[in-house]
């Protein structure tokens, strides 16, 4: 047989030992990760239908169900970060011309209508500006004008800081018969949320902010009216990998046995058993309670800087992710390669709406600590007294 020359060699970049440099991580997510964490990832591989790890994805379903606040049946994770919770939390309640309502007040709203425009939803937007959040007399006024099978939120808007207020949203939706589903990639575990008390029917979050484990595991939630919903559908669900039904099936949530959907990621479902281990160790009072008072030491630290939050209004604040403005005549990226440079700190500049206006600390899970604020404050009071000296 002809031997096929190959143009293509090892290339050099891989015969160099792989290099990763150790960095605080105050941005909005990745957060650092606990050792216990890391070092669950070292754990043997396991076939992903093995008796032994169906039975951790077990555990994790039932971590996923106190941080949740849920009895729900259908709890399971997608393989991906958070935007395939979104995207599955599109495909699957949306079916084509369904109105779904975005409430959109920052980037997570405007990506959600984007998707949901790709499911071919019959898509309305609300919108506030950045910074601002819904209030009940709104959402039942659009509501009632709309009348949409699904209402869409963000619980913590990560590009403008704010933090939505939930309590009495799934009773309006009930009463519009309307499916309430909540995106809290970057809220989950560090303020308050009950899925089951507030009537919400969707809810997904991302394994590397508050839980503190490593990008790749999206947890999400469906109850039974939404599963009637998916249930109830006309036409396909369009996505294969993120199908609720074969998702809940592998996760062992309908009484059937598990078939083989996809190979689940053995190795970040044990990260993520560990980091779910470690919060319910914690408890979730403590968790909301240490993240309440970090960001409050925060704003208070900030304060004395003299620098001004984006988000006037202290009740609309999400303690995981503070935006703080960049004050007229700084440069904001030389400020955030202060960080970087002098102390490997990541610090991130806005996003969207936010963008060049801000910076963006993340205050999550892990990192989410008082010695972390002092050192952002630290960093921040050096970081601007060179960067005005460098302008003069
Ligand atoms: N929603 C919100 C509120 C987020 O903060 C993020 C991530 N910053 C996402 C969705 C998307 O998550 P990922 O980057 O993990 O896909």
């Amino acid at each position: 047989a002809e031997v096929i020359k190959m143009d293509v060699s090892q290339p050099q970049s891989l015969k160099k030992a792989l290099s990763v440099p150790n960095k605080l991580l105050m941005g909005p997510g990745p957060v650092n990760i606990p050792l216990r964490v890391h070092n669950a990832m070292m754990k043997p591989m396991l076939g992903h239908l093995h008796p032994e790890f169906t039975e951790i994805m077990d555990e994790v379903k039932e971590g996923l169900r106190y941080i949740f606040q849920t009895k729900a049946n259908v709890v399971c994770c997608v393989s991906g970060t958070g935007h395939a919770g979104m995207e599955a939390t599109m495909c699957n309640l949306i079916e084509p011309n369904d109105v779904i309502l975005i409430a959109q007040n920052g980037i997570w709203g405007e990506r959600a209508a984007d998707m949901a425009h790709r499911h071919d939803g019959d898509v309305r937007v609300i919108e506030k500006p950045a910074g601002d959040v819904f209030s009940l007399h709104d959402l039942d006024s659009a509501l009632s004008q709309h009348k949409p099978a699904i209402l869409f939120m963000v619980q913590g808007e990560s590009s403008t800081g704010a933090l939505q207020p939930l309590e009495g949203v799934g009773s309006l939706c009930r009463k519009h018969g309307t499916l309430l589903a909540v995106d809290t990639v970057a809220s989950l575990g560090g303020v308050p949320f009950y899925m089951d008390a507030w009537e919400i029917d969707v809810v997904y979050t991302g394994s590397q902010k508050v839980i503190s484990a490593p990008p790749s595991m999206a947890p999400m939630a469906f109850n039974d009216r939404a599963m009637a919903k998916v249930h109830a559908r006309k036409t396909p669900i369009r996505s294969f990998y993120t199908d609720i039904t074969w998702l809940a099936n592998y996760w062992g949530c309908d009484g059937l046995p598990r078939k083989y959907h996809h190979t689940g990621p053995v190795s970040s479902v044990y990260a993520l058993r560990e980091a779910l281990s470690m919060m319910c160790e914690e408890g979730l009072e403590s968790l909301w309670s240490r993240h309440r008072s970090c960001a409050q030491k925060l704003y208070d630290g900030l304060a004395d800087l003299g620098l001004q939050l984006f988000v006037d209004d202290p009740a609309k604040r999400t303690p995981t992710v503070t935006t703080i403005c960049v004050p007229n005549g700084v440069d904001w990226t030389k400020v955030t390669k202060y960080f970087m440079s002098k102390y490997r700190v990541e610090i991130s500049g806005g996003l969207g709406p936010s963008a060049g206006k801000v910076w963006r600390v993340g205050l999550m899970g892990y990192n989410c600590t008082p010695e972390n604020v002092d050192k952002v404050l630290s960093i921040m009071k050096e970081a601007l007294a060179n960067v005005s000296k460098l302008k003069s």
